[in-house]
């Protein structure tokens, strides 16, 4: 049967876009392989070392979490990575083989860092009152910028902006600051606000925090994680191939190097949740958006009420558009079919009203929660004995774990403890 890995990290309470994206796939993979499913509490840290207040309330969130959705202990092995010492011991054997560079070059360390920049850059001009709008930025920028013109320069600022922080990061150079000056210039930006922000950039914190060894390493415990138990297949989505591809490259270069032990793993697509948060934006805890699998039916009516709908539909007699809207983004998914077709129709002639069409939603997604908090209750009523199955599950994982790393060590001809 085919070895799936896979793992979270416990970075608070999983909310509906957890579930879609990842919990609905475990509880499929669970019928069909042999699964193990880890919470990734070491790499929690990579980002968020200082931030280990709530990390044992986080695992154990986490732990009520998977079992009341339907994750099933009997059918999959469930562990925590930190019980695994074997990990970061393979971790450290696979630092030494693997090169500097294709960590530096790995994408998502990139996208990281440029997110922080670029996030960093919007909140401060946001906070001079210089709104920034967000959209895609054009195929041909230079094109688009040359033309712009007034209004339109508003309309492209994000974009150039964006174009500037990519090209310069894609380029391996850094941030070009000498060009984002000169952009911010060119839009009228007052000179002492673009020195600021430039300053800021070129010596503030801005990324201080991922500019870590365990940081950029992270793909390195990665390929750990998962050639640990030689692992067939692990569930990513699209921006996690390029892990899946450093592991298959490391496990390469160990079998070239010592002997021929590690399979090479194959990605199995899942697709990214596409539920936004109440607002619209990305569902996520630090937008305080989010819709969680323990909120109780109060919160989650309340929650369906502050919804954005169509925000050109005012009264309640203009007609409106199901594409806009956010509820019935909520409908296509937590709502039976021949219904949603009903809303859309009665939506655009004005039939039904926005509220009414909230409560609907929110009876299906407390329909959809209802037994997952009914499993919650239940769980934490003695949450030692679900403690325990992870204990067990860790105890199980350690056991395979330990055999690879004697077949490791006796391939590198390490001593042999
Ligand atoms: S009726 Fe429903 S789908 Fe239409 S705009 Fe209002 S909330 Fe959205």
């Amino acid at each position: 049967m085919k070895k799936v890995l896979s793992g979270m990290r416990p970075t608070g309470k999983l909310h509906l876009g957890h579930y879609l994206g990842v919990i609905k796939n475990w509880l499929q993979l669970q019928e069909k392989y042999d699964c193990k499913f880890f919470i990734a509490d070491w790499h929690a840290l990579t980002n968020k070392y200082k931030e280990t207040d709530n990390l044992k309330e986080n695992i154990r969130q986490m732990i009520i979490d998977w079992l009341s959705c339907g994750i099933d202990p009997q059918k999959v092995t469930l562990f925590i990575q930190s019980g695994v010492k074997e990990h970061a011991e393979l971790a450290l054997l696979f630092s030494m083989i693997t090169p500097k560079s294709w960590l530096e070059l790995n994408p998502s360390y990139k996208d990281l860092k440029f997110n922080l920049y670029y996030q960093y850059m919007r909140d401060f001009l946001a906070g001079k009152q210089i709104k920034i709008i967000q959209t895609p930025p054009p195929e041909s920028f230079d094109e688009a910028f040359e033309k712009a013109s007034g209004k339109q320069k508003s309309k492209i600022f994000e974009e150039y902006l964006r174009e500037s922080f990519h090209r310069a990061f894609y380029n391996q150079k850094g941030i070009d600051f000498k060009w984002l000056r000169e952009v911010l210039l060119k839009f009228g930006i007052q000179k002492k606000i673009v020195e600021e922000v430039i300053k800021n950039l070129e010596e503030g914190d801005v990324g201080k925090d991922i500019d870590t060894l365990g940081f950029l390493a992270y793909p390195v415990l990665q390929a750990a994680d998962i050639l640990i138990y030689k692992a067939d297949a692990v569930p990513v989505g699209e921006d996690q191939l390029p892990h899946i591809e450093l592991t298959r490259e490391v496990a390469r270069r160990f079998n070239n190097l010592y002997d021929e032990i590690f399979p090479e793993p194959e990605a199995i697509l899942t697709e990214a949740s596409r539920l936004p948060g109440i607002d619209g934006r990305k569902m996520s805890k630090s937008y305080n958006n989010a819709i969680y699998l323990s909120d109780n039916r109060e919160t989650v009516d309340k929650k369906v009420l502050e919804m954005k709908t169509d925000p050109k539909r005012i009264r309640r007699n203009d007609p409106g558009n199901p594409e806009v809207c956010i509820v019935f983004r909520y409908h296509q998914i937590f709502t039976d079919q021949e219904k949603v077709k009903d809303i859309d129709t009665k939506c655009r002639k004005a039939e039904i009203g926005c509220v009414d069409c909230k409560k609907i939603l929110a009876e299906n997604l407390n329909k959809f929660l209802d037994p997952i908090r009914e499993r919650r209750k239940e769980i934490e009523k003695d949450l030692p004995k679900y403690e325990r199955v992870f204990q067990e599950g860790t105890e199980k994982a350690r056991a395979i774990a330990s055999e690879t790393m004697l077949e490791v060590r006796k391939a590198m001809k390490l001593w042999e403890f």
